[in-house]
């Protein structure tokens, strides 16, 4: 994916940046919890073809990680690298 392509995606329904998410190969908003695919390095931007996130996976994409507040401590977190 071409970092500046990444840049510039919006989510169609919020507006809010999106996150990539390169292992799973989706864009992920966590506002509206939606993860839209990515076809072959294109981008699905169609709210009908996004995945709709678990509450778990809202939580691992949202920002702002707050140190010492941590209270949905989950063991063993994947995807190191
Ligand atoms: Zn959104």
């Amino acid at each position: 994916m071409d970092k500046e392509l990444l840049a510039m995606l919006v989510c169609p329904l919020c507006n809010g940046k999106l996150k990539y998410d390169r292992e799973a190969q989706e864009l992920r908003c966590h506002y509206d919890g939606l993860a839209y695919p990515i076809h072959e390095g294109i981008p699905v931007m169609l709210p009908e073809e996004a995945r709709t996130m678990d509450a778990d996976e809202k939580l691992h994409t949202s920002t702002g990680r707050s140190p010492g507040s941590t209270p949905g401590h989950s063991p063993g977190r994947s995807g190191g690298v």
